[in-house]
């Protein structure tokens, strides 16, 4: 977009709230003069500057600017009638971690993504080990049991920010990226069971490392899609959740054996006998409720770990790097608040201090 179009709709958008144009340039740190000459499309705004006069007016900024496409490219896992792409709500979800991140690059805070290099020509199991091996550098190879868990693992190995949390029914997972803006989100829905939600944080993962854009293709979206970028993205998933050095030798799997490597690596028996191609009917296998230990009690039930995978899990390197920049004076408390959910500015101001002193 060039200056005189963003300088315009900013210049509009001042117009219609309650504050004029000299308030504004004194709550956003601006002399008034630089204001009117970037109105004017004579200087461009810094994009810390649109940010902090999106966050006074109460607009993201696209709002701001006027902008109508999406910022980013994207994938989604949806079913049913629902369109990821064109969903508001999820739209708006998304620019928000896309503007914070993006922010966030410009002032340089954060750590840059980092990708295992791809070589091409890679099958989608050699594309899940190339993914679990990135992930073994940093986190170990442990079973990542929770949603939790897995998530700090992307965030902390790829510098991908990940975000579960409730979403319009339909849609389980979407991811954006836009590389030159080093901005690599995914979120997926609370509403799935948890052993859906983690499959869908590691399809999401999936399309990230391959660069998957479906943007213009909403058909190849629908979960279960014949599309070769779904099933591969599928395979994937499989083998980052189900490692294929950690997959006992083919032999006779019977379905109480294949309950038992179901639960621990925190699949649906179904999936982890596709995984293995055990020839057992669908029908002769629990769900992984029924595959969970009998034994199990107290914290460590099938019930207590549902209900702790089934709460928002914030996105914790996001929240941490605004809470940096808000400690180092390079951005207002507000956009932390935003995401981290103080509506209490004071409130938000010591938890901003109290994150940043904590280790990345
Ligand atoms: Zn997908």
């Amino acid at each position: 977009m060039d200056n005189v179009t963003i300088g315009n709709a900013v210049g509009r958008n001042i117009d219609a709230s309650a504050r004029n144009r000299a308030s504004v340039a004194e709550a956003v740190h601006m002399a008034p003069s630089a204001l009117s000459r970037s109105i004017s499309g004579e200087r461009t705004f810094k994009s810390v500057e649109l940010a902090w006069i999106a966050d006074l007016l109460g607009l993201s900024i696209d709002e701001l600017v006027g902008r109508k496409t999406l910022p980013f490219m994207a994938a989604a896992r949806a079913k049913g009638s629902a369109d990821a792409h064109v969903d508001e709500e999820l739209s708006g979800i998304a620019r928000t971690l896309f503007e914070r991140r993006s922010g966030l690059a410009q002032l340089g805070v954060g750590d840059a993504p980092s990708f295992p290099r791809i070589p091409n020509n890679a099958t989608p199991e050699q594309l899940a080990d190339l993914i679990v091996q990135h992930i073994r550098q940093f986190v170990g190879d442990g079973v990542l049991a929770d949603v939790d868990d897995l998530a700090s693992a992307i965030e902390t190995a790829f510098g991908i920010d990940v975000w579960v949390r409730d979403l319009p029914e339909g849609i389980d997972g979407y991811c954006i990226h836009a590389t030159d803006d080093q901005v690599y989100g995914i979120i997926a829905s609370t509403r799935t069971s948890p052993q859906r939600t983690r499959f869908t944080i590691a399809h999401e993962l999936a399309h990230l490392v391959c660069g998957d854009n479906t943007l213009n293709q909403p058909h190849v979206i629908r979960d279960g899609s014949d599309d070769p970028i779904e099933r591969r993205a599928h395979t994937i998933a499989s083998g980052i959740l189900m490692p294929r050095d950690k997959m006992l030798q083919p032999h006779s799997w019977t379905a109480e054996k294949i309950a038992e490597q179901a639960y621990k690596y925190r699949v649906a028996p179904s999936a982890f006998a596709a995984r293995v191609k055990a020839g057992i009917y669908q029908e002769q296998l629990p769900t992984l409720a029924g595959a969970w230990p009998d034994a199990l009690k107290g914290d460590a039930t099938f019930a207590v770990w549902k209900k702790r995978n089934s709460a928002e899990r914030k996105p914790k390197r996001l929240i941490h790097d605004l809470a940096v920049a808000y400690a180092d004076k390079k951005s207002t408390v507000r956009p932390f608040a935003l995401v981290a959910g103080f509506d209490d500015l004071d409130e938000a101001r010591d938890a901003a201090r109290a994150e940043a002193a904590t280790a990345a």
